[in-house]
């Protein structure tokens, strides 16, 4: 039996080395290429100055590139490089909201319908359709006549998110939308995002420099570091095997140990990694001597109490589901390790670390980025 495949449909949107310059010495996006699939989320996670914010006004089309173009679906096979932002079919929802405080809910839902209704492309029946619906997606129907001052900073987001919903577009794109919101709210608001933009298939672009929160959003994960796409790929992916000690760093807060390869394996401060078992990231193949650093996540860090310990537990806090230990080796070196609640071990015990080699990753010297995430407030 013979069948016919329809062949796939085309990414929602494609970026082929876009590149945008604010003076000679700054780059603020840097050749990115990527791709995004109908009805997919891509979170885009990077350091405060990396040309996030910069990166979705090119999509946008509140900037033009200086390089390299941008293709989206709907709009025909050709490049949108200077289409107007207006004809794009892109909604936008920004950090601080920008609802007009004039208008009432409903107004600002619809204010694009109706800038759509005066050019004749939407009648008056539509554009009041259409805002109900995009009230009702975000939960807030019976709140139309409200004015932004009477909404809690959560409700106002909804509000944004609805009016960038209302005219149906393909692709969302988000700045940063939640950082202004209460922790308790940003939690609930993410999923109801993430449901929302899969109901509608519309594809997403949700930029954070929250870890946590570009973990939870993402069907597909970028992390961006000074104008460049440092890497791309599912969040499994990008998590389990970061390409770089910079994606690792701002995505798994994992611990780093100088490293040197002696002839029974990797020789660090906790004790020896079988160089067999260990993925070495990085073009170089180790030979005996080379020197590197072994990431171990914070999860992957098992403790049991033992006198000879190479570790000293010296603080725990208590995260709720679980113990998120600090611990020095004999040569002073901080480490992290995450685990159950029923695992306690008191301050000041010595402990031996387990670890599985197959989770340690090996990655050349040389590639720290500390400064960026601390600055970020993002170090733990
Ligand atoms: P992010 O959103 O990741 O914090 P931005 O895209 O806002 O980063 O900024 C990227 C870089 O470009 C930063 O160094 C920023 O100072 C610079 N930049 C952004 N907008 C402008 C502008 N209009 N003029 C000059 N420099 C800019
Ligand atoms: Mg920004």
């Amino acid at each position: 039996m013979t069948r016919t495949l329809s062949p796939p449909a085309p990414p929602v949107l494609r970026l082929e080395s876009l590149t945008r310059r604010y003076g000679p010495g700054l780059v603020a996006v840097d050749d990115i290429s990527l791709s995004l699939a109908q009805g997919q989320i891509l979170a885009l996670l990077g350091p405060s100055g990396c040309g996030k914010t910069t990166l979705l006004r090119l999509i946008a089309g509140f900037e033009v590139p200086d390089q390299g173009d941008l293709y989206l679906a709907h709009r025909g096979a050709a490049g949108v490089r200077t289409l107007p932002p207006e004809d794009r079919d892109v909604g936008v929802v920004f950090q601080d909201y920008a609802l007009f405080p004039h208008l009432t809910v409903a107004q600002n839902i619809a204010f694009g319908l109706e800038a759509r209704r005066r050019r004749g492309r939407l009648s008056a029946a539509a554009v009041q359709e259409q805002t109900a619906e995009a009230l009702a997606l975000v939960g807030l129907a019976g709140l139309d006549r409200r004015f932004p001052h009477q909404l809690s900073g959560g409700q106002q987001q909804r509000v944004a998110l609805a009016r960038a919903l209302a005219p149906r577009p393909r692709l969302i794109l988000m700045d940063e939308p939640f950082s202004n919101l209460d922790t308790q709210v940003r939690v609930y608001l993410r999923q109801e995002v993430r449901s929302i933009l899969h109901q509608v298939q519309a594809a997403g672009i949700f930029v954070t420099h929250d870890q946590e929160e570009a973990l939870a959003m993402a069907d597909q994960l970028a992390v961006m570091r000074q104008g460049r796409l440092e890497q791309w790929g599912s969040p499994e992916t990008v998590y389990r095997d970061p390409i770089s000690r910079f994606t690792a760093e701002f995505l798994t807060q994992a611990n780093f140990l100088p490293a040197e390869l002696g002839a029974a394996g990797w020789q660090t401060d906790i004790g020896c990694l079988p160089q067999d078992l260990i993925t070495w990231v990085g073009l170089e193949p180790a030979r005996g001597g080379s020197r590197a650093e072994a990431m171990i996540r914070q999860e992957d860090l098992d403790l049991v109490a033992d006198h000879q310990g190479a570790l000293t537990v010296r603080d725990r806090q208590f995260l709720g589901r679980e113990y998120r230990y600090y611990l020095t080796t004999a040569s002073g070196q901080g480490l992290y390790a995450r685990l159950p609640v029923d695992r306690s071990l008191t301050i000041g015990d010595r402990v031996k670390p387990l670890v599985v080699p197959q989770q340690v990753r090996m990655y050349p010297l040389g590639h720290s980025s500390t400064h960026q995430v601390v600055a970020e407030g993002k170090a733990q």
